[in-house]
């Protein structure tokens, strides 16, 4: 079969590989998303992954089998964390931020292949009548679920998001979707306000100016909610002084390294600062239940899924910061 792999710093290569391997259910892929931890693993900037390495946790696709509780031809998507179960912060009931935590395409072989095994445990279903590209999106939208509840978003708030990549724009659909006052999402590269203003979206440019005429639009002195999704230290030092005495600045961006952060101003304006990883199930699985609801969106977000045949090229141009807004590779089984 077909896979995508990551052979080391700046590769990937479209190789013939053995059949899919392990414990499982056999699925047929339909379709997978690339996200900025494969870019990480592409520039060969990720602490675990090791080449050779079939990439992909963000997929979905077909049971080929009739398997641990599955018949053939069930649409499917993955859970993709592997939790050790035994450590203590698996046992005190945070399995999604184990000491020891895996993914399946960053540890192990992932989706980017034309046939992936995955236990039963770890597939969740989803509707035949989704588009694939949809249905691709849902580990992201998870990550957006558990960033909204980390950080108690209430309707009603005024809520701003710096860095409107895909996590970030996903966001701000899912805090509108969930009856917020006002999402304003803040960003560097005009390109892409642009491309946000004609998706509809309330998009600025990430300078002190637009904070400030945005939020005396509002008639605030602060956001109540700020999301920090850049990755980057002056967005947590925006996040920080734009928000509201009181508020709370929920870090999603995974940083490398520490960031400076003005604790005086947490101190005096007794601001919350929330860490946030990946996912519980639970998020999973009400992403996944959002999925038609939101399909609109999602479907604006990623455009048209990608050839298989793409995948070099398309890495090398999303890490050079180009590229769709959401890439999504299509791996050879039927789209829906
Ligand atoms: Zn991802
Ligand atoms: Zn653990």
């Amino acid at each position: 079969m077909k896979a995508i792999v990551y052979c080391g710093s700046n590769r990937v290569e479209l190789r013939d590989v053995p059949a899919a391997e392990g414990v499982g259910v056999l699925i047929d892929v339909e379709a997978c998303g690339i996200c900025g931890t494969d870019l990480t693993i592409y520039k060969g900037a990720h602490p675990r992954s090791k080449a050779p390495l079939i990439l992909g946790h963000e997929f979905v696709g077909r049971t080929a089998e009739d398997k641990d509780g599955f018949r053939p031809g069930e649409r499917v998507v993955c859970y993709p964390l592997i939790s050790c179960g035994n450590c203590e912060t698996c046992l005190s009931g945070l399995p999604h931020i184990c000491d020891k935590l895996r993914l399946y395409g960053i540890d192990t072989p992932g989706g980017m292949a034309q046939q992936v095994r995955i236990p039963a445990d770890d597939l969740v279903r989803v509707g035949l009548d989704i588009p694939t590209v949809v249905a691709a999106q849902v580990e992201p939208l998870a990550v957006c679920v558990h960033a909204a509840r980390r950080a108690r978003v209430a309707p009603g708030e005024n809520i701003a998001v710096i860095g409107a990549g895909p996590i970030g724009t996903t966001l701000a659909a899912l805090l509108e979707r969930n009856g917020v006052s006002s999402v304003t999402l803040f960003e560097t590269n005009q390109n892409r306000i642009e491309m946000l203003r004609q998706g509809g979206f309330e998009a600025h440019l990430a300078d002190e100016y637009s904070y400030r005429n945005t939020l005396d639009k509002l008639g605030k002195s602060g956001f109540d909610v700020v999301f920090e999704c850049a990755g980057v230290g002056p967005a947590v030092a925006d996040a920080v002084r734009n928000v509201r005495a009181g508020g709370r600045v929920a870090i999603v961006s995974i940083h490398k390294g520490p960031q400076l952060v003005d604790l005086q101003a947490l101190s005096f304006r007794e601001i919350e600062l929330i860490g946030m990883r990946v996912y519980t199930r639970e998020d999973f699985n009400l992403a996944a239940g959002l999925l038609q609801e939101m399909t609109q969106k999602l479907l604006w977000l990623a455009g048209d899924a990608r050839k298989l045949e793409d995948a070099p090229e398309l890495f090398e141009q999303l890490g050079q910061g180009d590229g769709p807004m959401k890439a999504i590779l299509e791996m050879g089984h039927s789209l829906a």
